[in-house]
């Protein structure tokens, strides 16, 4: 069993795709760091919550063997390790414990423009390059196809030019990489974003309620960042209306009256355009107000 901890440490991405937003994320939940000169530890000042700084390839392995509590990784790669580990009958001791709604991406099959695509019985004794071979294994084995998982660690989308592959299956967000090189997109695998993953068993110290806390912050910032407040008045019998046309929204909050009028909030949770505040103009909401929410506790 790990020792007893009274600071709570969290790994992210030193450099890459998600090391900003994990940092920006964890900062908008009230975390501050004293720098470390090398910058691989980061020392928690506003609460005992330090920062490991490390390629993403570690974040699943440090919460594994308990040096880290929390991670911020892509699902790609935490369910990659945990799929691995699992093939050599290793129990699994890390989850995905929130969705963070960023670093979204698919691992997707991808094959040559040219190609006729059919379905999974074409890949049938194709040889697929990859650097997600422990989904790939899985995912042939539940489609029961038999194809040869070819393992690359980089520059996968160049194997099937090089001859070293057939096919690929690879991450793709825009899907320009994969146009780039007379690839087109088939099959996805996994859709994925980057996630807090932390470990099956909470430790039974003071790490709990600092990782209870953080969860806590961590689900408002993610639910208040697309959520606006919508105040307005209407008349009672225009409410009903307004309120189809708010599927997005929390269920309308009635404020002191105004006169005749009621006076309406409600958070909403999809975006406020222009065009959907004059349709709400139309269907009777009066004084139309946005406001955007700065901190808030479910
Ligand atoms: P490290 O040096 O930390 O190992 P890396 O090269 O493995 O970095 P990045 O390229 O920074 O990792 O990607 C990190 C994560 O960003 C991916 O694992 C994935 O979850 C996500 N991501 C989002 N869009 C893409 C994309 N188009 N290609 C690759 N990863 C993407
Ligand atoms: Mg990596």
């Amino acid at each position: 069993n790990a020792p007893a901890r009274d600071r709570l440490r969290i790994a992210i991405q030193k450099s890459g795709r998600l090391a900003e937003p994990a940092r920006s994320l964890l900062t908008a939940c009230g975390l501050s760091w004293r720098q470390s000169r090398d910058k691989l530890f980061c020392y928690g000042e506003s609460l005992p919550v330090d920062l490991l700084l490390v390629r993403d390839d570690d974040i699943p392995g440090l919460i594994a063997d308990g040096v880290c509590d929390f991670g911020i990784v892509g699902r790609n790669e935490l369910d990659e390790q945990a799929a691995a580990r699992r093939q050599i009958g290793l129990p699994d001791t890390y989850q995905a414990l929130r969705g963070l709604n960023f670093g979204q991406c698919r691992l997707m099959l991808a094959v040559p423009e040219e190609w006729d695509w059919q379905g999974v019985q074409q890949l049938a004794g194709k040889r697929i390059a990859t650097s997600y071979p422990a989904i790939l294994t899985d995912w042939l084995a539940a489609q029961g196809v038999d194809a040869q998982v070819v393992e690359l660690s980089g520059s996968v989308e160049i194997a099937p030019r090089l001859g070293t592959a057939d096919l690929i299956c690879d991450l793709v967000s825009s899907g320009a990489t994969l146009a780039a090189n007379q690839l087109k997109p088939v099959e996805t695998l996994l859709e994925s974003e980057a996630v807090l993953a932390g470990p099956v068993r909470t430790p039974d110290d003071a790490r709990a309620g600092l990782m209870a806390m953080l969860l806590r912050r961590l689900d408002g910032v993610v639910k208040q960042q697309d959520s606006k407040l919508l105040m307005f008045r209407a008349a009672a019998e225009r409410v009903s209306e307004l309120t189809r046309l708010l599927p997005d929204a929390d269920p309308l909050e009635q404020l002191p009256d105004d006169g005749g009028h009621l006076r309406l909030q409600t958070m909403c949770h999809g975006a406020l355009t222009w065009q959907r505040l004059e349709e709400l103009e139309r269907a009777g909401a009066q004084g139309l107000k946005v406001l955007s929410v700065e901190r808030s506790l479910a």
